[in-house]
């Protein structure tokens, strides 16, 4: 028979939400009339609102009539570029800079595709798990050893740092993954921080991928939305986003890869032109009705659609985090964030994961899974129907009795 690829032998067994699943199943067939409520997965809950939905709709009805009817849109509908860079860039880049796809992630696991498999890789740790696995999957990073990967630079993001990394650590000629604000943290980088972070990968001939995927949770004014606010960026940095979160197409599928033209390499190259030819050639375009509801997304009626749907999450995160903390447990994100890492200190995040299925019936996400720097964290998700959320919040309040 055929062999395997050896990269995906380097994958440590178990991708965190599998594992996860697996021992939920577990739990529940060892307590059938128990209530689980899970505030474990990043996954969105809430219908799609009512002006957005019309728009998928009515892409779809257009699909059935001859005038309507259209096939493969590659990059992306135009109009729908434009309008991406008129909402989020204030019109700052060209249509064929922004790149419509089929969401943040599927983009991430591509993007590696430019950079192959000799390239050094730092992330914050903790950090969302794609980077570090998609970078095993190419063969930039592995195999396993005990503590990390080889050939991943861990950036520890604590309580100690502000949840910003020592960005005296990063390699020199490589790639930068950076996410804020930052799932599983929650913690969103100010100005000055993405600022030093610019400076020190021009510094470094370092490229930067920047995860603006919540980037529509931030309520502080002076919180950078994008990297493409800080002078520089272009030159080091691609952004990649999403309408999953803001918008509840985890299941529609519709995000964006903003690539400026001036991005070389380092042998004077354009990062953009290789980026459309990856495109083109193992992405055929987003569905073209996801695209019809990003339009409607991003009319004013959509935008105030994408706020209150997003607030209605964030209202959740202060509930979980208000419990957390009366509890005394030490805890930051949910302001500008759909997450709250809550700190265990001197716990292993897989018992408190444990500890808190069994005794609340709430699933979380155990910090560990996240990067060596979580292992005493638990990350609660805020996404989830209001009555659950307040009933989590009530039986987690029986942690305290201890
Ligand atoms: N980026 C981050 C940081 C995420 O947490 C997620 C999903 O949880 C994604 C990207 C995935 O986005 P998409 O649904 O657009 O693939």
């Amino acid at each position: 028979m055929i062999n395997r690829n050896p990269c995906i032998r380097n994958i440590k067994a178990g991708y965190l939400f599998p594992e996860i699943a697996k021992r939920r199943r577990e739990f529940a067939a060892a307590h059938p009339d128990a209530k689980i409520i899970s505030l474990g997965v990043g996954n969105t809950t809430e219908p799609i609102p009512p002006y957005i939905d019309r728009g998928l709709v009515e892409g779809a009805r257009k699909l059935g009539t001859v005038e309507g009817y259209s096939g493969y849109s590659d990059e992306g509908l135009l109009a729908l570029r434009q309008r991406i860079s008129e909402v989020f860039y204030q019109g700052d880049f060209a249509g064929d800079e922004i790149f419509v796809s089929d969401g943040a992630k599927c983009d991430i696991g591509r993007l590696q595709l430019l950079f192959g498999a000799g390239i050094p890789v730092a992330v914050q740790d903790p950090s969302y798990p794609v980077y570090v696995d998609g970078s095993v999957l190419t063969g930039a990073a592995g195999p396993w050893s005990g503590t990390g990967y080889e050939g991943i630079t861990y950036l520890p993001c604590t309580g100690e740092n502000d949840f910003f990394p020592d960005l005296s650590l990063l390699p020199a000629q490589g790639l930068i993954y950076f996410c804020s604000p930052n799932n599983p943290t929650g913690a969103a980088a100010n100005r000055e921080q993405l600022t030093a972070l610019v400076t020190a990968a021009l510094n470094k001939g370092s490229l930067i991928i920047f995860d603006a995927a919540y980037s529509e949770y931030i309520r502080d004014p002076k919180l950078p939305k994008s990297i493409f606010e800080i002078q520089g960026a272009r030159t080091c940095a691609i952004e990649v986003n999403s309408f999953s979160k803001p918008a509840g197409f985890t299941g529609v599928r519709l995000g964006w890869t903003v690539v400026p033209q001036e991005l070389m390499y380092a042998g004077g190259e354009r990062v953009n032109a290789d980026w459309a030819r990856v495109c083109g050639t193992i992405f055929n375009g987003a569905s073209n009705i996801s695209q019809a509801g990003g339009l409607a997304a991003l009319e004013p009626e959509g935008l105030k659609e994408i706020r209150e749907l997003s607030d209605f999450y964030l209202g959740n995160a202060k509930l979980i985090r208000s419990a957390l903390q009366e509890l005394g447990i030490t805890c930051v994100g949910g302001g500008n964030s759909p997450y709250i890492w809550a700190h265990f200190p001197g716990r292993d995040s897989w018992e408190v994961f444990g500890d808190i299925l069994e005794r609340c019936q709430v699933l979380t996400t155990p910090g560990s899974g996240f990067g060596p720097a979580g292992r005493s964290f638990i990350r609660f998700s805020a996404f989830g129907h209001r009555q659950d959320v307040e009933e989590a919040c009530k039986r987690l309040g029986t942690l305290g009795r201890g």
